[in-house]
C-alpha cells in the first residue's frame, strides 16, 4: 500500500506507514464537513474532486439569472491544504472503486489514471440531473447543478431577448420570449421568481423593439403542487405568489418531449427557445461501484452509522446516501449533508483513537426555506410554517452566513443591496463562446 501512498504526497516528516489514510471522494458540503471533523486526528486525508472549487448550490439560481457571478458562490477546494495540515487535495475524477483491495482509481488531467489506497473511504459524490430515461432532453434543457449549467442558462435567457429583438417573425419572437421551467421543486420555484423579476424590472426599457415584461414564464410539474416537500399551505402560498409575479404554474402536466422547438407537455406543444430542467436527480455512478444495494435514484443504502452494510470502513454521506430515520428518508439538503459528513468524520476520529462510537447518526432538521421572487420566502421548520418579507430577511441572513469565504459574504451582500434598491443585476453576460439560438 505504501508505494501507492508515496505517489500522492511524499512527506518526509511523516512516518507514513504508521498513519492511516482516509480518502474522501467529493468536496461538496458532506465531503468538506467530514474532512473538517478530522482536523485534529492523526490521519492522512486525501480529498479528491473532479472540480477545483466547492459550489454553494443554493445560490446557483442567482448565477443563472444574472444576479451573482460564479466566483461569488464558489471557493477553491485547495484552500483546505492551507487550513488543515493533514489534508491533501487532488484534482481528479474517481473512475473506479475496488473495495476488496481497498483502492480507488482516479483520473487526473494530464497525469492519467492512478490507484490510491485507503484505510477508510468516504463517498460524498452528490447527485446529478436525471431526465428519467430521456437523456436526449439534456441537449435542449440544461439542468442546474454546477457553474457551467448556471452560465449556460444565463446565456440562453439573455440571448433569447437579443434574438427576440432582432427577428421579424412574430412566432419566433414569441418562442424566444417563452421560458419553460420543468420541475416545481425549490430550484424551479426560485428560478421562476427570479426570472419574473428580471423580465419585469431589470430589463425594463432596455429594448425598444420588444417589451421584456411580456415574456411568458411557465413552471411545469407532473406532480399536483409546487414545492411538494413542503406542507400544502406553503405550496399554495408559493403558487399564489408566483401567479402574482406573472408566472404560469402548470401542475399535473407531464413533459413528453423536449426538442429544438420547445416542449410537448400534456399532449400540447409549447414553443420555447429556453427550457430548463430541474425535475429530477440521480446519484453519481460511484455508489453503484461499491457493489452495495442502492435505491431507485442510485443512492447507496447505508446503516444507521452511515456505513455501507457489510463493508467495514466504507461510508456514504450527503446526497449520495439513502438514510432512513423514523421510517422517513433524510432529505437531500445541504444541512443533512453537512451533519452526515461531520458525523462520519467524528466516527472515524474516534475509531482511530481505539474508541467505538455507539450513537447512530441523527438528523437535526433546522428547517427548509425557498425564495419566491423579491421580498418573499417560505419556511418550514417542524410545526412552524411562515412566509413573507420577514422570512425572506431570515433567508438572506442565513445564506450570507453560510457562504464559503468571508470575501464571498461581503461581495454577495453588496450585490444584493445594490440589486435590491436599483433592480439591476451585475452579471448580465453572454460569453462569446455561447452559440445563440437553437
Ligand atoms: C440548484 C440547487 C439548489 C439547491 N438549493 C438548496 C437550498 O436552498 N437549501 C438546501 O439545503 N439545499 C439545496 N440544494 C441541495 C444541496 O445543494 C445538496 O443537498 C448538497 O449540495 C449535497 O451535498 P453533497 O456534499 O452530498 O454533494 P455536492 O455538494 O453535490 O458535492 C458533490 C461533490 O462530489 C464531486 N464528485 C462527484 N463525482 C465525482 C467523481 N467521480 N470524482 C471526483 N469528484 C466527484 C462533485 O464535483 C462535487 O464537488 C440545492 C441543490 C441544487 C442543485
Amino acid at each position: 500500500m505504501s508505494a501507492m501512498l508515496e505517489e500522492i504526497r511524499p512527506d518526509a516528516a511523516t512516518p507514513r506507514r504508521e498513519r492511516k489514510r482516509v480518502v474522501i471522494i467529493g468536496a461538496g458540503f458532506a465531503g468538506i464537513a467530514a474532512a473538517h471533523a478530522l482536523r485534529h486526528a492523526d490521519v492522512e486525508i486525501v480529498v479528491i474532486d473532479r472540480r477545483n472549487h466547492h459550489i454553494f448550490q443554493p445560490l446557483l439560481y442567482q448565477v443563472a439569472t444574472a444576479i451573482l457571478s460564479p466566483a461569488e458562490i464558489a471557493a477553491p477546494i485547495r484552500q483546505l491544504e492551507a487550513k488543515q495540515r493533514n489534508v491533501t487535495v487532488l484534482l481528479a475524477e474517481v473512475t473506479g472503486v475496488d473495495v476488496a483491495s481497498r483502492t480507488i482509481e482516479a483520473a487526473s488531467p494530464g497525469a492519467g489514471v492512478r490507484k490510491i489506497a485507503f484505510d477508510y473511504l468516504v463517498v460524498a459524490t452528490g447527485m446529478r440531473p436525471s431526465y428519467f430515461g430521456h437523456d436526449e432532453f439534456a441537449r435542449y434543457a440544461p439542468g442546474l447543478k454546477n457553474l457551467t449549467d448556471a452560465e449556460t442558462i444565463r446565456a440562453k435567457i439573455l440571448g433569447a431577448f437579443e434574438l427576440a429583438a432582432t427577428t421579424e417573425d412574430d412566432d419566433e419572437r414569441a418562442r424566444q420570449m417563452t421560458f419553460v421551467l420543468v420541475g416545481a421543486g425549490p430550484s424551479g420555484v426560485e428560478l421562476a421568481g427570479s426570472l419574473a423579476h428580471l423580465v419585469k424590472v431589470t430589463l425594463r426599457g432596455n429594448f425598444h423593439r420588444i417589451d421584456p415584461a411580456k415574456a411568458s414564464i411557465i413552471l411545469l410539474d407532473a406532480g399536483n403542487r409546487v414545492l411538494p416537500t413542503y406542507v400544502e399551505p406553503l405550496s399554495r402560498r408559493a403558487t399564489r405568489r408566483l401567479t402574482k409575479l406573472g408566472v404560469k404554474v402548470m401542475t399535473g402536466v407531464k413533459v413528453e418531449a423536449v426538442d429544438d422547438k420547445g416542449v410537448i407537455a400534456g399532449g400540447n406543444r409549447i414553443p420555447s427557445a429556453t427550457v430548463v430542467w430541474t425535475a429530477g436527480v440521480a446519484a453519481s455512478p460511484i455508489p453503484k461501484m461499491l457493489g452495495t444495494k442502492t435505491d431507485r435514484a442510485g443512492r447507496a443504502l447505508v446503516d444507521p452509522f452511515l456505513k455501507v452494510v457489510e463493508m467495514p470502513a466504507v461510508f456514504v454521506v450527503g446526497d449520495a446516501a439513502s438514510v432512513m430515520q423514523k421510517g422517513r428518508p433524510v432529505p437531500g439538503v445541504a444541512q443533512a449533508a453537512i451533519q452526515e459528513g461531520r458525523y462520519v468524520g467524528r466516527l472515524i476520529a474516534s475509531e482511530l483513537k481505539g474508541r467505538k462510537l455507539n450513537r447512530p447518526f441523527r438528523y437535526f432538521d433546522k428547517g427548509n426555506m425557498a425564495v419566491v421572487g423579491k421580498n418573499y420566502a417560505v419556511l418550514e421548520r417542524g410545526s412552524l410554517h411562515t412566509s413573507g418579507f420577514l422570512t425572506w430577511l431570515v433567508w438572506a441572513f442565513v445564506h450570507i452566513l453560510s457562504l464559503p469565504q468571508l470575501q464571498n459574504r461581503l461581495r454577495v451582500q453588496r450585490q444584493w443591496v445594490w440589486s435590491y434598491f436599483t433592480g439591476q443585476r451585475s452579471s448580465r453576460l453572454i460569453p462569446e463562446t455561447h452559440e445563440l439560438g437553437h
